[in-house]
């Protein structure tokens, strides 16, 4: 155990308040690790209160603990989270390792008087965090929970450490963070952790259901209307792109979360290596950008969209009108193009 590890252990033996929050908009790592996570400090006698900066997808309703995490934005929350927050003695960041991903609840956090945990695998991270359990070679955050929980277990026999509704919440980000186990990140210690966690008798098809067979028939309505009218593809940059304007979203009734994932579809188009998506929504253009191989979509996305994540999955976000953020993306291909060509 090294030095920050076992300060870490020895400040948890004691009971604490901990608050645990993710990133804006949160998929299924960020609110699997945490509520994991969360579940697990619970257990272990600490008095702890989940907060998500933002609502999270209607896919991810049956994640068990879900029913207690407070929603920052939601109307009448705020002070309740801000109390909270002040009276927090830790404050555990996971799946995300830039305040600015909180949204409005980044100056709360970076103002409160707690020390910080991050527990993350995203590139760069700021150092905010008095413990930090960060590695861009992890799949997943929940990983890394899984890996840590082993760690300040001695490697107890998994069974005996994870319960089911943990590890049903940890293979979730695991799952989905690694496209169910297809993506280039998938190492002998992500399977190594799906099999210990599985061990506990949990069932990973029906996550996989809960996860990815569980829309609304409207979300299938709008994949088909998308992908029937709205991607473009240009092969001389081997690049796909969908652009969704506010009224498209308003038609079709789509929430946040509903678009989830669409952009990899663009992917699935044969000689393509970048995908990208762009999604009008409150006045601002939410992009996703996906990619195989050696090209980067995060040196992208922080390059020219104020964002990051990952090489092979990344997202920004512009101020533009959503037709002059396409035309600046249009713009700066040609200068990717040799890259985007010599992707194996
Ligand atoms: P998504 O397209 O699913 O929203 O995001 C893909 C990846 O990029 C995720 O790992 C996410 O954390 C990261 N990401 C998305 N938007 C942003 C952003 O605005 N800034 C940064 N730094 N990362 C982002
Ligand atoms: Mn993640």
């Amino acid at each position: 155990m090294n030095q920050s590890l076992e300060e870490l252990c020895s400040f948890l033996s004691n009971p604490q308040k901990i608050i645990v929050t993710m990133h804006r908009d949160p998929d299924a790592d960020a609110l699997g690790s945490s509520l994991g996570w969360a579940s697990y400090l619970t257990r272990k006698g600490h008095e702890v209160t989940v907060i998500s900066p933002t609502e999270y997808a209607a896919n991810l309703k049956w994640l068990s603990g879900i029913e207690h995490v407070m929603i920052y934005e939601k109307a009448g929350e705020q002070v309740k989270c801000k109390r909270k927050i002040e009276q927090a003695t830790l404050i555990c960041c996971l799946d995300f390792s830039a305040l600015s991903r909180l949204k409005d609840l980044g100056r709360v956090v970076a103002d409160a008087a707690a020390p910080k945990l991050m527990i993350d695998h995203h590139l760069e991270p700021e150092h905010f965090a008095k413990w930090m359990f960060w590695d861009t070679a992890a799949a997943a955050t929940a990983q890394l929970v899984y890996e840590l929980v082993c760690e300040m277990e001695n490697h107890a026999p998994a069974e005996e450490i994870f319960d089911i509704p943990m590890a049903e919440c940890l293979y979730a980000g695991i799952m989905t963070d690694t496209g169910s186990f297809r993506h280039g990140n998938v190492t002998p210690a992500v399977h190594l952790a799906v099999a210990a966690l599985m061990r506990t008798g949990f069932d990973s098809s029906r996550v996989h259901r809960m996860i990815y067979d569980n829309a609304p028939l409207s979300r299938l309505q709008f994949l088909g209307y998308v992908l029937s009218q709205k991607l473009t593809v240009l092969p001389q940059f081997r690049t796909a792109y969908m652009v969704l304007t506010e009224a498209e979203l308003q038609k079709f009734n789509s929430s946040t979360g509903e678009t989830e994932g669409i952009v990899n579809y663009g992917l699935q188009v044969e000689n393509v290596v970048m995908s990208a998506m762009f999604i009008e929504r409150k006045g601002e253009v939410k992009i996703s950008f996906r990619s195989v191989g050696t090209f980067s979509v995060r040196d992208l996305a922080s390059a020219h969209f104020s964002g990051g994540g990952h090489k092979n999955a990344s997202g920004g976000r512009s101020e533009k009108p959503v037709n002059e953020t396409l035309d600046y993306f249009l713009s700066i291909l040609p200068d990717y193009q040799q890259e985007l060509l010599n992707v194996d």
